[in-house]
């Protein structure tokens, strides 16, 4: 299959001949091409530059690095990066996982804050929703890289317990991110309540905010309940103790990773996001093809 040569996705359509070549555009990122011109620079190449720019390093020092023969090449590539690639903010790992896999599904190249040798500054999550910590997350990483961010924020909502952990569940049990602690307290909280009355759902912000002050906001939910004891393997945090609804009797965490997307609270609000950034991109190159003429 035909994929494209900058982002990579198969949604491509011809779109004229040029010089008795067939070119083709790119209905995800909206570039044009001509099948069998060699890309110039790989991703990871891309990657670099930008990476050695975000840290200092001067133009010419970055050209002799990735084998460019000048400057005006390395411009070239950090002038179109942000228009390609979007920053996963958040250091862990098993979300960067599931961020990463959804928004390449969805033809966009993510990049971790290993992949630019970065470390987020610690952002307080003071706000009472999701999208509020969601927008402080996105907004911290967005003036460190300049590039456009994607964060979620996320948590667990049990009808018996008032819709607690809610904001949260991180830290229900004390420490940040102590998810056997978590799952415990809430199994003890949860102790004398009938199975048909442990219903609960994970709730999922995602956003983008781009270096312009664009921010971009979707939502997902994925609704079920609390079963008794923890079971499998994959996952995080409380999937060993969610039993998602239409899965049966399967815990969330014992769902292959493309099982938990399709049906997961985050999978749901990335695909919704995804949308709104592929709306927002095909807006900016219109209002840049207009400002053109
Ligand atoms: P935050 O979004 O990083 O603030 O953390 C949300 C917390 O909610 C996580 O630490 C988990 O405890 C829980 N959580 C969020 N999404 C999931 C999920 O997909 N599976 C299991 N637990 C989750």
């Amino acid at each position: 299959m035909l994929t494209c040569k900058y982002c990579g996705s198969g949604q491509v359509v011809k779109s004229g001949i040029v010089l008795n070549k067939q070119r083709h555009k790119c209905k995800d990122c909206g570039r044009q091409f001509i099948e069998g011109n060699k890309k110039l620079y790989s991703e990871d190449q891309k990657t670099l530059a930008f990476k050695l720019r975000l840290h200092g390093v001067t133009l010419i020092k970055i050209a002799k690095e990735i084998g460019a023969p000048g400057t005006g090449n390395i411009l070239q590539i950090l002038r179109a990066y942000p228009h390609r690639h979007v920053f996963v903010a958040t250091h862990n790992t098993k979300k960067q996982a599931e961020l990463t896999r959804v928004l390449s599904h969805h033809g966009m190249q993510a990049v971790t804050p290993a992949d630019l040798d970065i470390t987020l500054p610690e952002v307080d999550e003071a706000e009472d929703s999701f999208v509020g910590n969601a927008l402080l997350k996105a907004r911290s990483a967005c003036l460190v890289t300049h590039l456009p961010c994607v964060a979620d924020d996320s948590g667990l909502l049990v009808d018996a317990l008032d819709g607690a952990p809610g904001v949260y569940s991180a830290r229900y049990a004390g420490e940040h991110g102590n998810d056997s602690g978590n799952m415990a307290l809430l199994l003890k909280n949860l102790k004398d309540v009938q199975s048909e009355e442990r219903t609960a759902r994970f709730v999922c912000a995602a956003v983008c905010v781009y270096p312009d002050g664009t921010e971009l906001i979707a939502e997902g939910c994925c609704e079920g309940l609390i079963a008794h004891s923890p079971k499998g393997e994959g996952g995080f945090g409380y999937d060993p103790v969610f039993l998602p609804d239409g899965k049966g009797d399967q815990h969330m965490s014992e769902l292959t990773p493309e099982e938990k997307d399709a049906i997961s609270h985050r999978g749901k609000a990335l695909t919704a996001l995804h949308l709104l950034m592929w709306i927002h991109a095909k807006e900016m190159r219109k209002a840049k093809n207009a400002g053109k003429k």
